[in-house]
This record gives C-alpha cells, structure tokens and sequence, in this order.
C-alpha cells in the first residue's frame, strides 16, 4: 500500500503531494494519538473503573454471567478492568489495527488472554451467534467514544447499531448516561473568532475606520465546534449572561438514535447584555445512580473542587449565528440542534417563538439548518485568525510602521494570505476619503504565484514598498511563513532598487520551558490502575522516532501554561532585504537554565521586525513574574519541542545548560533540531 500525504511547502507556499511508506499513516497516527493523554487521565481511568465494577456486581447480583462488550478498546484498558472485576468475558473491539495489535500483547502480558478477545474490526462489522465474532450478545456495554462535543466522534451510530445488534435488553452500560451543559455568555474576545470588528486606522487626517460588508456582519459562519481549554479563559475575558443549564441527555444503556434532531430550554438572563456565545461541556456518570461522575466543568462552575487536566476532553465555544440583545428576567429559547456528528445553536426570544408556533407547526419552525458560510471569510480565516485581525493593538504596530515607509507615490505589493495590510496602506497613503471600503479602484489583486508574476500585472511599475504581516493559511509551524522570503525572492526583478521590504526582517527565539500539563500527551505511562501498558509507550516511542530528527510540533500555548527555565534567546535572523541564500542557515549554542524545574522542551517561535522599534513576536509576549510564567501570543501557534528525557534542575549552584544545533534548511524551508541536555 502507498499513502500520499499533502503538506504544504514552505518554499513555494503551495500544497505538494509526497509519496510516504505504507507505516507512515499509523506512525502519524499514533505519535499525534491522545491515548497517552488518556491513559494520564487519573479521574476518568478512576472513575470507569468504579463503574465497571458497580456493573459487574449489579449483573452478578442477578445471578447472570457477565458478558462485556468494549467498543473502542485502545490498550484493552477497559476490558482488563472489567476482567479483573469478575466479568466472565469481555470481547473488546478495536478498529485501528495497530493499536488492535498493542491491545493483543498488552492482554497477554497482564494476563487475561483467557478472558478477553480482541477483535480487529469496526463494531458495525462484528457479528454474533455460534460462528460469529461474539458468541452471545453482552449484557455490559463499556465504551470511551467520546470527543469534546461528545458525539463527534461518532459515538451515537456506534450506539445505535450496539443496541441493535450487540447487546442484550436491558443490559448495563457503563457510562450510564451523558449530560452536556451550556452557559450563554457575552465575551468580546471569543466574538472576535467570529466576526471581523471595525478596523480603525489613525491616518495623517484624522481616523479613518475600515467596516466589513454586509455579508459578512449577518453571516452565520461556518457550524464547527470551537474546542478550547476553556479553563484558561480569565473570567475578565466573558460575562455569563445564564445560568448553566441542563441542555440534554443520552442513556446508554437503552436503545440510541443517532438522527437528527433538536433540543430545547428555556433561559432566563441572570444579566442584561448581548448573546453571542454559547459555552458548553459534559459529565458522564457512571453508574445509574449519578454518584460516580465524570465531568468537563470548566473552573467557575464548582470552584472549590480539584479540576483533572486532560487535552483529549475540553470545553466547547459555539458562536450563535447573530449578537442578539437581551434583557435579565426576559424569556428566550436556547435550541441545541444536531445531526449524527455535531452540535448547533439558536437562540430565541418567547414573542417570537409564540407567534411562530401559531402560525405554523412547531417542527418545521425548529429544523434550524446547520450554520453555512455565505460571506466565505469565515472559510478563508479560521478563527484564531479572527481573533488576529481584532487584536487592536497589533494593527497599530502594522500602521505605525506602514506609515513610517508609505508616499503617496508608493506602489505597494503585498504578500500574505487574506491580508488587511492593502487596505492599511492604502488608507495611509490615500488622501481621499472613501464610503464603505470601495476600493476597486486602488487595490488590484493579482492571481498569479510570486514567481509567475509579470511587468504587466503592475502596469509595468516597480515595486517601490513591499509588505507582508506575513500570513499564510498553509503554514503549520512558526517558520513556514518564512515563505514571505521565498515569494520576496521570486519578485526581486519587479523590485525598485530603492525598495522598502516590510518586514525588513524575522528571527527565531528559543527557549527552555517546564510545562504545567501539556508534558503528560508525550510522557509515557508506564501503568495505568496497576495494568502495564508499557507496550504502548514503547509503540509511541517507536512512532514519534519513526523520522530520523523528531519534529517540532505545533500548540497554541495561551492553552497550555509554562514557566520559562531560560532566557528567550534569539537564534537565527532572515534578512528579507536580501534574497533568500543557497546556503543553510546553521547555528549552535547553549542557554543556562534559570530557573528550578523540569526541563520538559524547548518553545520555538518567529518575531517579525517591522521598523527599527517596531516587532511583532507570534510567540512569547512577557515573562509575567519572577517565577517564569509566560504570556503567549494568544493568536498564534508556537513549535514544540519535546525533550526525550527529562531534566529536573534542583539546584541553580551549578548552573546547567542546554546545549541546541537548530539549521534552517533554506532547500526545504524546514528547520531541524537538536538538543543536549
Ligand atoms: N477504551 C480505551 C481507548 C479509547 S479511545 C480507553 O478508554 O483507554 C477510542 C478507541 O475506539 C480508538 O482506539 C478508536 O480507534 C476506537 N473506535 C472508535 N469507534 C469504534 C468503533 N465503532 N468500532 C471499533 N473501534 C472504534
């Protein structure tokens, strides 16, 4: 079998296709896999334990065999809890056949081969009777199918058929039941991921203000969840405008349906202010009973209990499809509408909703279609793009600079994925006033790559000030925007010689950082409740090593908080008044370790010099206090580099170092690295 993989080239900014070996995809798979962030997961693992061995004894007490069925077994963790609390057999299934095959061995090595079979198959294709998969059908049901929004990972279907077709009447499910909460809030943050605020532009005559059209104000955006650690949202950043409200249920262990349907609540504002978002998550109990539950709450809603970090469940942000004003003590109707996959919101004063349902049926008022994007901005910009567009402050820095470089004669190219900065420019350049941003007539857009550019898409004019923030939609890592470089050398010969690149140039920063949690997705786990899962550490292992340098990975670290071990070190400057070099860019040193802590990784991340003074950093913003906390660009992603040992600096006596080799591959435009600790 050969797997083509699509990654988008740095060098050329466009998408090329590589043919990888048939390990390839499983390797991606597992060494990006949540599984070790699971299996870290102390409270759920505790928890399904506890459930388990309530339904073995509750099928025991009837004097039944207990027969499990585990969908989606992983590691076999779930099965070898219910074998060890008395279950006479469980048949665990599991569809991705290398984690079938850890499941296997790691049975066997913890010793309930005889009492657990592992089946390579989706559930939908496991069959029962005499000759069948199953012998019987199972009266437990024990499965972990579930994603931030619960159901997106198709947890419903997998139900549904297992109700069908798998299981007994009546049998015991374990979790019992899900529950998913929301909470309508008003946060002009998260409604900045949404909709594109007004821009003001401080010009020589005075403000000026760039409005979005009109498609996009009333666009509803596009319906995907926006899944978030929300327990690093401050509570300055959101006003809760209800209470937390029970928004609907699933029973396991009855029949499922997973088609389309609706629920709806009724809200009463605890406060007056504009709906714009719905924030959501959900408990799971275990038992029948609600004793043993699981749950998703973000901090604010049971202040004083111990929250368990976990990255494979966090919370949901939906983004109503408009703000709607609404008053404390007024009556409204939150509807939550769903297919098999995903989860929508609406939002609906009672007048309204009455006279609705006199004048028509109900059911065909409430079939509110999934949220589709009309203005294509929101399928052009994701929503921490959003979020970058709105930051106020780094549009100053963007026209500050711009004003510094920009004549009214200035013929400006601009470079970067769905870009402000041309209408920044043109703004600040322009001394006629414009309605409504029509500026047909001044900005051109040219389709054509920097490298097919010709002398006639520029009226035959050279390039008097080229600029870029840059951006591009295809880049994953910090430095794969360097791409602006790679463009800026395609374009040299339409440059004036007098040119003005903006920005004049980048570098890369360095630093060694211990992670409060984010550690645990690629620190292995050994055993997990006194099973051995050793075997899939070592399968991790083998995926995250599978390339001969590991890869720096990509994480938005205002999620994820660290304390900074080192000072910020600057490590290598592309110099974008220059073409990009034949040769690589190398370099190697050391950086001190400051601080106690464990020397988890390094953060990677690019800082854009605009103008002598002026730098825009997509990584570290301050180091907030003396013990290292760091403020992260909360728009942008950084590289992670995780170190495959650990180093814990108790004492700072003996200063430790770390010693790096970072080469920027100006062929590839990859960087590669190494550390020493
Ligand atoms: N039960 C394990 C692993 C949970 S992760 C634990 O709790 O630690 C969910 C696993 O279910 C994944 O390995 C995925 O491949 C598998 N899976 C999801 N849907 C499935 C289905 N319908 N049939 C079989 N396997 C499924």
């Amino acid at each position: 079998m050969k797997t083509f993989c699509g990654r988008a080239n740095p060098t050329t900014g466009s998408m090329e296709w590589f043919e990888e070996g048939e390990d390839y995809d499983y390797h991606q798979e597992i060494a990006r896999s949540r599984y070790a962030d699971m299996l870290h997961d102390k409270d759920r693992n505790v928890k399904y334990y506890q459930g388990i061995r309530a339904a073995v004894s509750r099928v025991k007490e009837r004097g039944e065999k207990a027969i499990v069925l585990d969908i989606g077994t992983g590691t076999g963790l779930l099965s070898m809890m219910a074998a060890s609390a008395g279950a006479d057999f469980c048949y665990a299934i599991e569809v991705f056949k290398p984690m079938a095959n850890a499941a296997v061995k790691i049975v066997e090595k913890n010793g309930f081969s005889d009492k657990i079979k592992v089946i390579n198959k989706h559930s939908t294709e496991v069959t029962v009777g005499p000759d069948g998969d199953m012998q019987c059908r199972a009266n437990i049901l024990v499965t972990e199918l579930f994603d931030t929004e619960l159901i997106g990972e198709g947890a419903l279907p997998t139900y549904e058929h297992a109700h069908k077709h798998l299981v007994q009447e009546g049998c015991e499910a374990v979790p019992h039941r899900a529950t998913v909460y929301v909470q309508l809030v008003e946060s002009r943050r998260m409604w900045s991921w949404k909709k594109l605020f007004p821009v003001h532009v401080e010009a020589e005559d005075g403000e000026k203000i760039i409005v979005p059209p009109s498609e996009m104000e009333n666009c509803p955006g596009i319906p995907s969840v926006c899944d978030i650690q929300l327990n690093q949202m401050p509570s300055s950043d959101f006003t809760a405008l209800s209470e937390v409200v029970t928004m609907f249920s699933v029973d396991f262990s009855k029949p499922v349906q997973s088609a389309s349907t609706y629920y709806r609540v009724q809200l009463e504002p605890v406060k007056s202010g504009k709906a714009q978002i719905v924030l959501s998550w959900w408990d799971i109990d275990m038992d029948p009973s609600g004793m043993i539950n699981c749950t998703m709450a973000p901090y604010w809603v049971k202040p004083t209990s111990a929250l368990q970090w976990r990255d494979h469940w966090m919370q949901c942000v939906y983004f109503l499809p408009n703000e709607e004003p609404i008053l404390q003590g007024e009556k409204l109707f939150l509807t939550a509408c769903r297919d098999e996959y995903s989860v929508w919101y609406n939002l609906k004063k009672a007048r309204e909703e009455e006279k609705k349902a006199d004048e028509e049926e109900k059911k065909t008022d409430i079939g509110v279609e999934s949220p589709v994007c009309r203005c294509r901005a929101h399928l052009l910009w994701n929503r921490p793009r959003f979020g970058e567009l709105n930051d106020e402050n780094r549009t100053r820095q963007y026209v500050r600079s711009l004003r510094k470089v920009l004549k009214t004669d200035s013929v400006c190219l601009c470079i970067s994925d769905g870009s402000l900065l041309p209408v920044l420019a043109h703004y600040l350049g322009a001394k006629q006033l414009f309605k409504a941003n029509h500026l047909e007539d001044k900005i051109k857009i040219i389709e054509a790559r920097p490298e097919l550019l010709k002398p006639s898409h520029l009226e035959d004019k050279k390039i008097s000030v080229l600029v870029g923030e840059p951006f591009f939609t295809t880049s994953l890592l910090p430095w794969h925007n360097l791409y602006f470089w790679y463009a800026r050398t395609a374009v040299s010969s339409h440059l004036a010689s007098s040119v003005t690149v903006l920005p004049r140039s980048a570098s890369l920063h360095v630093m060694i950082v211990e992670f409060q949690d984010l550690w645990r997705i690629r620190s292995p786990c050994g055993t997990c409740e006194g099973f051995d899962v050793q075997t899939m550490d070592d399968m991790i292992n083998d995926s995250l090593n599978f390339r001969e340098s590991k890869e720096a990975e990509p994480h938005p670290l205002w999620e994820y908080p660290c304390k900074s071990l080192s000072d910020p070190r600057e490590v290598l400057t592309f110099d974008f008044t220059k073409t990009v070099p034949e040769h690589c860019l190398s370099t190697e040193g050391s950086v001190n370790l400051l601080r106690k802590g464990k020397s988890h990784g390094a953060v990677l991340w690019m800082e854009y010099h605009l103008a002598a003074d002026i730098s825009i950093s997509t990584g570290l913003m301050e180091i907030s206090n003396e013990k290292g906390n760091c403020e992260w660009n909360p728009h942008c992603k950084q590289a992670v580099y995780f170190f495959s040992s650990v180093i814990e600096s108790e004492t700072l006596s003996d200063p430790t170092a770390v010693t790096y080799a970072i080469n920027f591959d100006t062929k590839t435009g990859e960087i590669a690295m190494d550390f020493k600790l």
